[in-house]
């Protein structure tokens, strides 16, 4: 923030749906600000939509902020519990004289309708509610000016906004009112969300300036695009926090690779640890264009973060993931797969070969088991069934002088093993995958191979 004083900031999502990407980088950049500042983060559901806001989709909400690891210091506090603040602050108006009361007769809302159109609220009310409404005085002319931390100043001409309705004629309240006094009420001085919001921004200072309360600052996060440069959507994979989880990313690397979508540097597949994000981290250093997602350099930046753990944590995060028991035997084939795999979900095409038979891939086997594997399997059959002790580093000593003794390349001769072995032709490196599996096992799986080859 601008001075690097404690800033207290919320995040406002609406239940109305899982949480998607864009609105995880609007998350994690608020919550990025208020921990960067030493200051607060607030987590406000922006539930007065009854019909849409459903307790599932808080919990949603919920339950992916805490995937990705972001904590609040407030809530969640629900907007339609503040109801009974909204409508105080909304007597003040309208005794101040600052809003009004509007009941347009029946017969003038039916000739603004025949003008704008029958489905729309008289005069920008609500549908629900003909005819009667609460206004905010808008001057006539002079401009409300939104200083954007990201942008700079957008000025809105004041004469564009007739006197907008911010209540129903029950008093229950519309949606730029209530934020701009939970704003105000909740002491929020940074408030960072999405660029779609900008256009809301200048009612809401109208509103904080009628109540008289000092607006905060704004910052609005250019949306982002998929790689083909179009408003992102599930059709570039991933969409909402879940199915990232589901599809084997790590929480920190989500929120290294979302953090760079915007910010901080040209290359957004720079590698940054949570602290440095949080040390580095400006929402005046956001960029102003759309920032482009793409699933491709989150694997890259993921498969990273997934090499650099612990062996430990690593078998904990791929036994979570696969439902598994991180034990000894998970440890051992986790301790092979590590540096290949990009998503947690990536392990078990390379380890699955060690806990059930191979499934035989028949097009890496019409590619493999050609001329020339089944010498190769028989040599290495008897190679491996003499060998002294099952390590890789003896398991090495005894295959490599078979491709020379052969005649063959080397591919030539570890490709059918692997083939034998695994089912397939991808797999960790074939003298680990082998001391994994075991003798037995693997002189039996060659043996099968043989046997196929033969018939
Ligand atoms: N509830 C709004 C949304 O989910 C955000 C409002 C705001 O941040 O002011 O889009």
């Amino acid at each position: 923030m601008p001075d690097d004083s404690p800033a207290r900031l919320r995040f406002a999502p609406s239940p109305t749906g899982a949480l998607h990407i864009g609105g995880a980088r609007t998350a994690l950049y608020n919550w990025l600000a208020a921990r960067h500042s030493g200051g607060e983060l607030v987590l406000r559901i922006e539930d007065t939509d009854r019909e849409r806001s459903t307790a599932e989709n808080v919990e949603q909400i919920l339950d992916a902020m805490g995937w990705l690891e972001l904590d609040w210091d407030e809530g969640p506090v629900s907007q339609a519990s503040r109801a009974e603040r909204h409508a105080q602050a909304l007597q003040r108006l309208l005794d101040s004289g600052a809003a009004y009361r509007d009941s347009a007769t029946a017969k003038e809302v039916e000739a603004w309708k025949a003008e704008h159109g029958a489905d729309r609220g008289y005069r920008g009310q609500p549908v629900d509610t003909p005819g009667a409404a609460v206004r905010l005085r808008v001057p006539d002319d002079g401009e409300t000016v939104v200083e954007d931390l990201i942008r700079g100043p957008v000025s809105f001409p004041n004469r564009s906004y007739d006197d907008f309705v911010i209540a129903r004629g029950d008093n229950s309240v519309l949606y730029n009112f209530a934020v701009a006094v939970d704003d105000a009420e909740m002491g929020i001085t940074e408030v960072v969300r999405g660029d779609d919001h900008l256009s809301n921004t200048p009612k809401q200072l109208l509103v904080l300036a009628a109540l008289g309360h000092e607006p905060p600052r704004y910052a609005h996060l250019p949306l982002l695009h998929g790689p083909d440069g179009k408003k992102l959507s599930k059709r570039h994979g991933a969409a909402s926090v879940q199915e990232l989880r589901d599809a084997g990313y790590l929480p920190a690397a989500v929120r290294n690779y979302l953090a760079l979508l915007g910010w901080g540097t040209d290359d957004d597949t720079t590698l940054m640890s949570t602290e440095e994000l949080v040390r580095r981290f400006r929402v005046e250093d956001v960029g102003k264009s759309a920032a482009i997602f793409d699933e491709k350099k989150l694997r890259w930046v993921n498969g990273r973060f997934m090499r650099e753990l612990p062996l430990d944590e690593y078998t904990e995060a791929v036994g979570r993931h696969l439902g598994r028991q991180p034990d000894e035997r998970l440890r051992g084939a986790c301790a092979i797969a590590q540096e290949k795999a990009q998503t947690l979900d990536e392990v078990w095409a390379l380890i699955g070969f060690l806990f059930e038979p191979p499934v035989d891939d028949e097009k890496a086997w019409r590619k493999v088991m050609v001329d020339g594997a089944l010498p190769a399997l028989e040599a290495a059959r008897a190679a491996l069934a003499e060998v002294s002790g099952f390590g890789s580093t003896e398991i090495e000593e005894a295959l490599s002088p078979l491709p020379e003794r052969l005649g063959a390349k080397p591919g030539k001769v570890y490709q059918p093993i692997r083939v034998a072995i695994t089912g397939t032709s991808v797999s960790p490196g074939i003298f680990e995958s082998l001391a994994a599996l075991g003798r037995d096992e693997a002189l039996a799986r060659i043996d099968a191979a043989v046997g196929r080859l033969r018939s």
